[in-house]
């Protein structure tokens, strides 16, 4: 895809805005840019430099995600609301196009990462608790201060903050920045190619360093293990990012949104959305983490398609969708009978989130209770039902340590038999 209107090829050392930023490593990509580490020579800060493929479609996009991020920057002035930073944007001319560009506060591994370094056995509540408090404030900030639905929220568009400042702490990040430039050089190919190969194999060092086995920016070390691993003493502080998909709640241009695995009812059905459907990934996302599983993995089956089988998974976990909400949208044709009973997929087999989390995770008795509690409502079919991120923030679970529930539970109880 590096071809006219597609991504921009980049080598390390790559300069860009005349020189300001430079090129060090690439640190992910996704379906319209590539996201590199850069050095920024005029504060001697990492940033994350995010390159837009250049067709006229992806510019468009591009625009629209830096007017969001602008507009979320200039909200929070303190920087506190755990939304991606945006630092400085700009247009870069290379081979394939105009390709517009966006440099971001440098954050960490992806909650994606997390689960995965984890070995999908997901991590302890306390843990998880931490990280939702962090996308409920991101998401509050969001839809209350700002009126804006993110539209892709799911593990991968949720980064950790970066514990190590590499340019503040070099010897613990290993990672000196690369400042020379191979085009720089007016020698002749020969002596280029080599130095570019000596700037490759520093680059491959640093990078080794700074995401391998001995440090990496958030202590995430890649060696295999046989049992979930522990992360006590790792900050989980974290942030939303890619705005890629966001939009205004008044002003929405997409009916389907969201990433298959956290998309909401409503979305599927067609039947209106707005903030609320963020919150049913949140609660998609909050399960994963805590259990390593995706919470609703449809699959397309013998005479019926990914979204009746969606639907199912949907009702299985949360109980029959109420008639009229099943049958209210534009698409519900498709999935449902007049009787509000799905057309293809007629045996549903029951299994609801709390014995779910004891029969399968095995969660004790309590925990799970308390944790499906706190979900349910997240999940509740009636999007207007939903609590929002600043109730969610107000929920119990969050609010108390684990012992500080049991202290409670017990508190309610003694209540009771002094009233019985
Ligand atoms: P896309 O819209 O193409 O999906 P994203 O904004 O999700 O792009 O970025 C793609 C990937 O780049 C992310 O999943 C992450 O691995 C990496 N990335 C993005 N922003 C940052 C950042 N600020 N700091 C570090 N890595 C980032
Ligand atoms: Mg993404």
């Amino acid at each position: 895809a590096y071809r006219k209107g597609g991504y921009h090829a980049v080598r390390i050392g790559d300069q860009f805005s005349g020189g300001r930023y430079i090129a060090q490593r690439k640190l992910g990509w996704g379906q319209f840019s590539t996201v590199w580490l850069a050095y920024d020579t005029r504060t001697s800060n990492y940033v994350a430099l995010k390159i837009q493929k250049s067709s006229l479609q992806f510019a468009q996009a591009a625009l629209h995600e830096i007017e969001l991020l602008q507009a979320a920057a200039d909200g929070d002035p303190e920087n506190t609301k755990c939304v991606v930073r945006l630092i400085d944007d700009f247009k870069h001319a290379g081979p394939n196009g105009q390709h517009l560009c966006m440099v971001l506060e440098f954050l960490g591994d992806s909650l994606l990462r997390l689960i995965k370094y984890n070995r999908y056995k997901g991590m302890e509540l306390s843990k998880v608790r931490e990280i939702c408090k962090y996308i409920l404030t991101g998401l509050d900030y969001l839809h209350r201060e700002l009126g804006m639905i993110h539209s892709d929220l799911k593990p991968e568009n949720i980064l950790l903050c970066s514990t190590i400042d590499p340019a503040k702490d070099p010897i613990r990040s290993g990672l000196t920045p690369i400042l020379e430039k191979p085009e720089g050089n007016q020698n002749g190919t020969s002596t280029m190619n080599l130095i570019e190969k000596k700037l490759k194999r520093r680059a491959k060092k640093a990078a080794a360093k700074i995401s391998g086995r001995r440090v990496s920016i958030v202590g995430l070390s890649e060696a295999p293990t046989k049992t979930k691993r522990n992360l006590d003493g790792i900050d989980m502080r974290c942030k939303v990012v890619d705005f890629g998909n966001g939009c205004w709640a008044d002003k929405k241009f997409a009916e389907e949104i969201q990433t298959r695995q956290y998309r909401a009812p409503e979305v599927i059905l067609q039947s209106g959305y707005s903030y609320s459907v963020d919150m049913w990934s949140f609660a998609c996302t909050a399960f994963e983490l805590a259990t390593g599983d995706m919470l609703f993995a449809p699959k397309e089956g013998n005479g019926y398609g990914e979204d009746e089988d969606h639907l199912a998974l949907m009702m299985e976990l949360l109980g029959k969708m109420p008639r009229k909400i099943a049958i209210g949208g534009a698409r519900s044709k498709d999935y449902f009978d007049r009787h509000g009973d799905l057309k293809r997929i007629r045996r549903l087999k029951y299994w609801p989130l709390e014995r779910l989390l004891i029969d399968k995770y095995k969660l004790p008795e309590a925990e799970a209770r308390e944790f499906a509690d706190f979900l349910c409502p997240i999940m509740d079919f009636a999007p207007e039902k939903r609590p929002t991120a600043q109730q969610c923030l107000q929920h119990p679970w969050l609010n108390l340590s684990t012992q500080n529930n049991e202290d409670q539970i017990e508190g309610k109880m003694s209540n009771m038999q002094i009233k019985g």
